[in-house]
């Protein structure tokens, strides 16, 4: 006897504006594909002001869960059933999933860099010592994870002081981290007993990738590991610097993969195939 026909895919996706260029699709539809799994990842756009009816629309619709980028990360917050309590520290959801019939948002930009480091670099921040460079999204997303990861200090490095101090007060305020801010107006010499260093400006991001942050590079050791969030290109010119003097250096293609990994289990629940995810997105970058 033949099985009953079933033509219904599980729906997934991306919200933003401008989303055109997110390269999310390509890591999940490879991973869907490799799993055997009957779901399709949708890239859409949604202007800030049809946030809400996108989201009664993704609950309608029967979604099982939406990543969310610029500039829905933050204005999402009120439309969901509940937030994590990580999310609810950094203050910002980039993923939703579905729990019966409850939204829930997650935040998992800061869990792939802390999956990239322990995977890729076989390290484990507690008691680390680091050094960010960046105060946006993605910093925060990061520091909060490491500090509540048990990290031992942070030090968070910003051009704008209005957004790099906030961020080393709620890292200080809410985990038992020490954290300080650095106001970032001339090279940054990186103290001698730092075990990572974390580019978390877009400085080096494709078209601008001859771009680096301006720090003292002869101040990085053979003893640190150097990361960048940049996905695109993965070679840096800031990794450049740091594999030039012998760090050992991690990509943010690899973080990248790890976040998207990490939502690939939330929402189905499965092993996420990483290295099918890795080459799809590599490609895409090529
Ligand atoms: P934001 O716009 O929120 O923050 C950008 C940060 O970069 C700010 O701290 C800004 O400083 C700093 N910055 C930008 N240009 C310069 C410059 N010329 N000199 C000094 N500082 C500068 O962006 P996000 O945090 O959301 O994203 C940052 C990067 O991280 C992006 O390139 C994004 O692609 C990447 N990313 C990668 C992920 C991954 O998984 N690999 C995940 C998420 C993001 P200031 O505060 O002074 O303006």
């Amino acid at each position: 006897m033949s099985q009953e026909p079933n033509y219904k895919a599980d729906l997934v996706g991306v919200f933003g504006h401008p989303v055109a260029e997110n390269p999310t699709i390509v890591m999940l539809e490879a991973a869907f594909h490799a799993a055997n799994l009957n779901w399709r990842y949708l890239t859409i756009e949604v202007l800030p002001e049809d946030l809400a009816a996108a989201v009664t629309g993704m609950r309608a619709m029967q979604f099982q869960g939406i990543n969310l980028t610029i500039p829905h990360k933050v204005s999402v917050i009120p439309l969901l059933d509940d937030v994590e309590s990580d999310a609810k520290l950094i203050g910002a959801v980039n993923t939703v999933r579905k729990d019966g019939n409850r939204l829930i948002g997650e935040n998992t930009d800061g869990k792939g860099f802390l999956r990239n480091l322990r995977e890729g670099a076989g390290m484990d921040p507690g008691g680390k010592r680091f050094v960010f460079f960046g105060a946006g999204g993605a910093a925060r997303a990061m520091t909060v994870e490491l500090a509540l990861a048990g990290a031992e200090s942070l030090t968070i490095v910003n051009r704008t002081p209005e957004r790099g101090e906030p961020l080393a007060q709620l890292i200080r305020e809410n985990t038992p981290a020490h954290a300080e801010f650095v106001h970032w107006n001339h090279p940054y010499s990186i103290p001698a007993d730092t075990d990572v260093v974390v580019n978390a400006t877009s400085i080096g991001l494709f078209p601008d990738v001859s771009e680096k942050p301006d720090i003292d590079y002869d101040s990085f050791s053979d003893s640190m590991v150097v990361c960048d969030v940049i996905p695109n290109p993965p070679q840096t010119a800031f990794l450049d610097e740091a594999r030039l003097r012998g760090a050992r250096t991690l990509d943010g293609l690899g973080m990248l993969v790890y976040q998207g990994a990490i939502g690939f289990t939330l929402w189905t629940g499965k092993e996420p195939p990483v290295e099918v995810m890795r080459q799809a997105l590599a490609a895409a970058f090529d």
